[in-house]
């Protein structure tokens, strides 16, 4: 903490933006984790040894130079037009620079800001877990995210269904700026300098290769388009569920940000939805690349008053139809060890999806499996096979699989290790959260941190943690996660 400086360069753009105010910390906190990885990043030794840091990460108080604010955004959520929202428990406090830049810095449940709307602006000790492990995991997986620093809690109660008790979240990102921070310059304050001046920022700030093309501002929606595109792809790949894509969840960045009702994929089912307050399914994980699509056009509605012309807008977007397939293929083809690229990939991919939905295989043993597949004669492939029902659809698909990889030379080994480092063996799955927040809930933290030391490696075959890689047990069916944090 000491001889930092916490510059805040959102705070400079004035009050139009933000609210500046005190947090409200947590009373008497301790510490629940923290994240040895994102503490190197942000330059940061173990902070759990340091009564100051507590309080500061606790939102008891604030380091020199910190500067908390929370900031309005507006948003669509659900498909329907929210109006102003806002940063109802989140506080930024300010910038560190870090070798990947500078990282603001935001606590997540430290009380009430004028955007808290019905809220209480705290966080539960159990959705702030899920967030931290979250992020982390997807960290470790390569997937672009906000990060978390670490958790601290109280004893302080929290009313949820039940009464829980409060914690605060440390999310560190380069920012934490939405589509929605745009929409609400367009659509509800109705103010285009304001507007103009936030993406100035932005570009300036993120994306300074705009700068040279002859209209910024397409210039912008379109390196967003592509941001988002890679992401969504990303999380296809890995079997990632958001669960509340509305467009105040959705990064300027094309980082995952959020981490509430998320979910990884158990038993594949192209139509699972793991919020279970999406009672229409909107968000479920095939829709994810469409309702991405649906929020960027969103995006270009916030952007028209810099854009001017509809038509400009809607082409700029167009990227996003070329760049999710291109980005989602290469993923796909890597995720089977395909090396080159040939015109019947894609039924291929598709063929092997069809059978994993069809026989529910899990996704993540069905592709780490996968790894294993041998290309010798008559081999038969039997556990990757013993994951399907109908053996003799997926006998055909292999033999289909085979004679692909014979016919570009692959070496069975060489193909292995390379799939090994794009399919996961550790996902968070939901079970695997719920018994560190069991745990937790009882006051042994234990958990949580040697679930983050697993999943911080999730490629690596950890054969001593093999059990956290194993199929979801029986009641893993009956965990419900709502928007409920
Ligand atoms: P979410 O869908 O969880 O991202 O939240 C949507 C909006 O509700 C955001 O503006 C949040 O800041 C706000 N919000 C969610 N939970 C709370 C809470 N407990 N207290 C205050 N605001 C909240
Ligand atoms: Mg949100």
């Amino acid at each position: 903490m000491r001889g930092k400086r916490w510059p805040n360069r959102f705070a400079a753009l004035g009050d139009t933006f933000f609210t500046s105010l005190p947090t409200q910390g947590l009373p008497d906190p301790h510490w629940v984790a923290w994240s040895p990885s994102c503490a190197k990043l942000v330059g940061l030794a173990d902070p759990t040894g340091d009564e100051h840091s507590l309080q500061v990460f606790s939102g008891n108080a604030l380091a020199p130079g910190m500067h908390s604010l929370a900031s309005v955004y507006s948003g669509h959520q659900f498909g329907v037009w929210a109006g102003q929202l806002g940063d109802g428990r989140a506080h930024w406090l300010g910038e560190v620079d870090t070798p990947e830049g500078p990282m603001e810095i935001q606590l997540k449940g430290a009380g009430l800001t004028p955007y808290s709307r019905m809220g209480d602006g705290r966080a539960v000790l159990r959705s702030s877990i899920r967030e931290f492990l979250g992020s982390e995991a997807m960290a470790g997986l390569g997937v672009p995210t906000t990060r978390a620093l670490c958790i601290t809690g109280s004893a302080l109660p929290v009313r949820r269904e039940t009464v829980e008790t409060a914690a605060v979240v440390t999310r560190v990102a380069p920012s934490f700026i939405r589509f929605g921070h745009f929409e609400h310059f367009t659509h509800t304050a109705e103010n285009t300098p304001a507007l103009k001046q936030l993406a100035d920022f932005v570009i300036a700030a993120y994306y300074p290769e705009c700068l040279d093309l002859p209209q910024p501002y397409l210039g912008l929606l379109e390196a967003v388009s592509r941001k988002t595109a890679e992401l969504v792809a990303h999380w296809q790949a890995v079997g990632f569920c958001h669960g509340v894509m509305n467009t105040d969840n959705m990064s300027i960045l094309g980082l995952t940000i959020d981490y509430g009702p998320f979910g990884f994929l158990d038993a594949f089912d192209p139509g699972h939805v793991c919020n279970h307050s999406d009672h229409q399914g909107r968000y479920a994980y095939a829709r994810q690349p469409n309702v991405a699509f649906w929020n960027l056009h969103a995006l270009a509605q916030g952007l028209l008053p810099l854009i001017g012309e509809p038509d400009d807008a809607l082409e700029a977007l167009e990227v996003y139809k070329t760049a999710f397939p291109r980005a989602l293929e290469q993923k796909m083809r890597s995720k089977l060890g395909l090396a080159t690229e040939q015109e019947s990939d894609r039924d291929l991919i598709d063929g092997l999806l069809k059978r994993m939905a069809a026989d529910r295989s899990d996704f993540s043993i069905s592709f780490r499996r996968l790894a294993h597949f041998s290309t010798a004669p008559g081999a038969l492939n039997a556990s990757m096979r013993d994951l399907f029902i109908d053996r003799e659809a997926f006998d055909a698909w292999a033999a289909q699989y085979a004679a692909r990889l014979r016919s570009e030379g692959s070496v069975d080994a060489e193909r292995a290790e390379r799939m090994n480092r794009v399919n996961p063996k550790y996902v968070l799955r939901n079970h695997l959260a719920e018994v560190a927040i069991r745990e937790a809930q009882a006051g042994d933290f234990a958990e949580t941190q040697r679930l983050l030391k697993v999943l911080e490696r999730p490629f690596d075959e950890q054969p001593e943690h093999a059990a956290y890689a194993d199929f979801p047990p029986e009641w893993a069916q009956s965990i419900e996660v709502s928007c409920s944090s």
